[in-house]
């Protein structure tokens, strides 16, 4: 299946072989240049999946790129001028009208698939025992259930871990009653920290797919919680949770016309380019943290000083150190946090200017793809496109096909 063969390329790239105590090969992997892809053999038509990028001035050995396949050169496109109505531009508008008809067509439950769990956590329960819970279950989210008034009491993320660091790293008196700190105590944590509470978005699983996102890009929120209301019992029931990555998913699967979408992201302005938020992997974890919550954003690039990508500090990355139930190792370095990955981290998929969406929702067909990095030739950072970016774009920026008379 093409999911596997994203992991088991995944896993060739993790920096698992890579000894702890040097931060300068932390990341290093078995995918450097002189590597033959491990996709090779399976693409013989794409000549350019044997392509070895450029030496990136010593640092070869630490960039991580799992998806090194996302856009080979045979597929990319030369920059063209700007005309008003080439077949490019009418293809555009055509393959954003036939995904916005699809969603004004579909219902938030037909996103979720066959058979899902839903893992729901009680406020009463302790940020400690919450944290334990989402790393046994795989998650990095769950619906909160306030059992005093059997209501649904918003959705808990990696946001909320953050904000208890910054929180403990501003009162380290207060860290010895880290341990009772409450799902229910949060809300003050937020006081104190002076930051907006998080979205309390939800819609029901009934309400159109289109209506919901557009609802959803208004609101800071990332995820949508289906909420039911139940009229015999006058209750609130949480059906599931859906993701951007979900919802993306979801169109790349029955929209063909995602094909359409060949303009390349330098000329539709998709992505962040100025002002990146960017680290070394000798900056700390906890500036890191400070960064992503007064930026709002979810990740970080790990970049040399002359701007070369070497990898991706995500706040799910947060979880991993916390787990250990030591505070203190948030004083590590990004690249000993980095070395601490899961032996299963997916890596970090890239793309570059001249790729339109058609070839980056193939890769949200096959793989769990949370974003993607803008990045040159020589694997310089030159921007970050996030799952919001791309779903601004599909619903609100791109312009559409008008409907014919
Ligand atoms: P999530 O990844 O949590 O599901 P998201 O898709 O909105 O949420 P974010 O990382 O929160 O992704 O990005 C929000 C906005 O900030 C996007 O427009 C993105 O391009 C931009 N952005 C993301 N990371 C950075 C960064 N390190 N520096 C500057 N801008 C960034």
């Amino acid at each position: 299946m093409a999911e596997n063969v994203e992991v088991t390329r995944s896993h060739n790239t993790t920096p698992t072989a890579i000894p702890p105590t040097n931060n300068a090969h932390l990341l290093s992997s078995s995918n450097n240049s002189s590597s033959p892809s491990p996709n090779s053999s399976t693409h013989p038509s794409h000549p350019s999946l044997h392509h070895s990028p450029p030496p990136l001035h010593g640092h070869e050995a630490t960039f991580v790129r799992p998806a090194d396949l996302l856009r080979p050169r045979a597929i990319s496109r030369p920059l063209t001028p700007a005309r008003s109505d080439r077949p490019i531009d009418r293809d555009e508008r055509a393959g954003l009208k036939a995904i916005r008809d699809f969603l004004r067509v579909r219902t938030c439950y037909e996103v979720l698939p066959l058979s899902f769990r839903l893992i729901e956590l009680d406020v009463g329960l302790t940020v400690k025992e919450s944290l334990n819970i989402l790393v046994q279950c795989g998650i990095v989210s769950a619906p909160l259930w306030d059992s005093t008034t059997s209501t649904y009491a918003g959705l808990l993320t990696v946001t909320d871990y953050l904000n208890v660091v910054r929180y403990y790293n501003l009162h380290a008196d207060k860290l010895k009653d880290i341990d009772s700190l409450l799902l229910s105590d949060l809300k003050d944590v937020e006081k104190v920290l002076n930051v907006k509470a998080p979205e309390t978005l939800s819609v029901s699983p009934e309400a159109i797919l289109y209506d919901a996102l557009r609802k959803q890009l208004v609101s800071r929120a990332r995820r949508i919680p289906l909420v039911s209301y139940d009229s015999d019992t006058q209750r609130t029931m949480v059906t599931s949770v859906i993701t951007q990555y979900r919802i993306l998913k979801f169109i790349a699967m029955n929209v063909k016309e995602t094909d359409m979408l060949r303009k390349p992201l330098e000329t539709i302005k998709l992505g962040t380019y100025g002002k990146i938020v960017r680290c070394s992997m000798d900056t700390t974890v906890l500036d890191v943290v400070d960064e992503m919550v007064t930026k709002n954003i979810s990740s970080v690039p790990v970049v040399t000083t002359e701007g070369v990508l070497l990898n991706v500090f995500e706040a799910v990355d947060v979880i991993e150190i916390l787990k250990t139930g030591d505070y203190g190792n948030l004083t590590w370095t990004v690249g000993k946090a980095l070395s601490a990955r899961s032996q299963n981290h997916p890596g970090i998929y890239c793309c570059s200017f001249e790729d339109g969406l058609d070839t980056i929702f193939e890769t949200i067909k096959k793989s769990r793809v949370h974003r993607l990095m803008i990045v040159d030739d020589n694997n310089y950072l030159k921007g970050i496109l996030s799952l919001s970016d791309i779903l601004h774009y599909l619903l609100v920026e791109g312009h559409e096909e008008p409907n014919q008379a």
